[in-house]
């Protein structure tokens, strides 16, 4: 997995792009771009090592940069030259695959220029002073051996202490919340240094010399990190700032991260009537339902109240903690039946998805996800990982699975796998490419597995009022993520009114909403990204079926649309205009 593998998948990604190549492109520049590429690639690994580590290049792990004035000089200096770079790359002479990639890699050198000048997070937010997160990935790594990681993980360690020494020397007037997050996340994350360290010498071949230098170097790390807790806890801090970003920092970072063809105010703006028109359509379905759920009781005046009690109802219709995962693993099947029998898109046979319970070092997380292989390992298996209630109160457990009813857990499944997450990830490693490997555009990748929840409902799988209500229910979550995240970071909302807008218009749970809130406080513009690249696919495909109409096909559009990769709506869209 070493430099090697980086050039032989480089070599097939030239390749591929060729053979894609339309007449109209330029195939000298095109082949000169992918060049430039690599290079670009190594160069970025270079100034950001961990990012290269959990992307599965292990080349610099044992490197520890400082973030003091240098390095910021360093990454500046390296997104002004990769701008000028690029400018000798014209659109319209290049690919489809290489032109999102310029589009992808412009986006991320803005991203650098707009955190070191404007963003500033460096001064306010000491969370992100951290180190023990990527030590624990050396640690828990599946590549080379024990004694080569161990000597990285050794290596690494030798700045320890001067990385958070210029840590706190950039901290200017934190937050209350980044900084108590800072000092949790830290001292939590101690026990790498501790037992982990002591359990992956115990492996090694290291004789005990090697073994007590390491501990030795180990302990002035826990000693730097449990001083810049320290430092935390005493710093004389009379105006913290507040962890609300502001409309215009915000705006900006919308654009940067989300690169969505709607404005944040725009998207803002949408997710408010989307509320009100899913609030509309469940209280039709849910006074329709009232009857069969709840047939001696007295209907409530409050709207919201009659939806809430009927979605309580239905919620009771759930699986055990033990058939949990048997139970998703029974349904990928089906729906990969389903999918092929309404024609909806090809689902290629051959990568099949392996369901397994979640790894222990996952464990806690809960729910379910994807674990797909990085760029420098393609061939390795795609998981579907499932969380296991083992060691759960029964409260617990039964609180999680009324989230997980027998509803909601079939939209999971075509959320996380098909045809969410995974039938994405197989069409984008059909169009290979570094860049979207490493950069591939959240609200692209989460828009699209939300889309297709509603896509599939509309196909009529496994059509039912009770079906549609739930469907909403879980819809009115990436709504309201979106109004939470803008309200919050830019309209002062207060966390009562979070509260408020989360349990009685969401219908979410205390504790779920008390979590949203807290993430809200600590993360900017992400919570935006499921709603926003949805609007946008819906929309997009709706345009598309009016321009043009008999002539639509809806797995045609699906299967055209997958085959740029994980790039920004806006851009694939512009593609398929053209
Ligand atoms: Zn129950
Ligand atoms: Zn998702």
């Amino acid at each position: 997995m070493k430099k090697t593998v980086l050039t032989l998948s480089l070599a097939f990604l030239l390749f591929a792009c060729n053979k894609k190549e339309s007449v109209a492109t330029s195939t000298d520049l095109n082949a000169k771009f992918d060049q430039y590429k690599s290079h670009f690639v190594d160069e970025l690994w270079k100034i950001s090592p961990e990012w290269a580590s959990s992307q599965g290049f292990h080349n610099y792990d044992s490197i520890l940069l400082l973030p003091d004035a240098t390095n910021e000089k360093m990454q500046l200096q390296f997104a002004q030259s990769h701008l000028d770079s690029l400018k000798s790359y014209p659109l319209n002479q290049l690919s489809d695959n290489n032109k999102t990639d310029v589009q992808m890699m412009e986006n991320l050198m803005n991203s650098f220029v707009f955190s070191i000048n404007e963003l500033k997070s460096g001064t306010w937010n000491p969370s992100q002073y951290n180190v023990c997160g990527s030590f624990a990935e050396i640690l828990n790594g599946n590549y080379g051996t024990v004694d080569s990681r161990l000597r990285d993980f050794d290596l690494k360690m030798n700045n320890v202490p001067a990385y958070y020494q210029a840590a706190a020397k950039n901290l200017k007037n934190p937050t209350v919340e980044h900084t108590q997050l800072a000092i949790a996340q830290n001292l939590g994350g101690l026990s790498v240094f501790k037992d982990d360290l002591k359990a992956a010498l115990a492996k090694s071949s290291w004789s005990d010399e090697q073994k007590n230098n390491t501990l030795a170097k180990a302990a002035m790390a826990i000693k730097a990190i449990e001083n810049y807790a320290d430092f935390l806890k005493k710093m004389d801090n009379p105006e913290p700032r507040s962890f609300r970003l502001g409309k215009e920092l915000y705006a900006k970072k919308f654009e940067l991260d989300i690169q969505s063809g709607f404005s944040a105010e725009e998207i803002y703006q949408k997710a408010l009537s989307e509320k009100q028109l899913l609030h509309g359509k469940m209280f039709t379905l849910a006074d329709k339902l009232w009857e069969k759920y709840l047939p001696k009781a007295q209907k409530p005046t409050d709207k919201l109240d009659l939806i809430r009690q009927v979605i309580d109802k239905i919620s009771l219709q759930h699986t055990t903690p033990e058939k949990f995962q048997s139970e998703i693993e029974k349904q990928i099947p089906e729906l990969v039946a389903y999918v092929k029998e309404k024609d909806l898109l090809y689902i290629d046979p051959s990568k099949p998805l392996v369901v397994r319970k979640e790894p222990d070092y996952m464990a806690g997380v809960a729910g379910a996800s994807i674990s797909a292989p990085g760029p420098y390992d393609k061939n390795a298996n795609t998981y579907y990982n499932v969380g296991s209630m083992s060691g759960w109160s029964k409260e617990d457990s039964e609180s999680y699975l009324r989230e997980y009813n027998d509803y909601i857990l079939q939209i999971l499944n075509i959320h996380e796998a098909i045809p969410g997450h995974y039938t994405q990830l197989v069409y984008a490693n059909q169009s290979p490419s570094i860049i979207k490997s490493i950069l591939g555009n959240g609200a692209m990748i989460e828009g699209w597995a939300v889309y297709t929840e509603r896509m599939m409902l509309e196909s009529g799988y496994k059509n039912s009022d009770e079906m549609w209500l739930m469907y909403y229910k879980w819809n009115l979550r990436t709504v309201c993520n979106t109004i939470l995240d803008n309200s919050v970071q830019t309209r002062n909302m207060t966390k009562e009114q979070a509260l408020s807008l989360l349990t009685k218009e969401a219908f979410q749970q205390n504790a779920e909403a008390e979590g949203k809130w807290k993430r809200a406080t600590l993360s900017q513009v992400q919570l935006c990204s499921y709603f926003t690249g949805y609007t946008e696919i819906y929309a997009f495909r709706e345009e598309l079926k009016k321009k043009e109409g008999d002539q639509f096909n809806l797995k045609k559009f699906h299967e055209k649309f997958l085959s740029y990769g994980s790039a920004p709506v806006k851009n694939i869209r512009a593609l398929m205009l053209k």
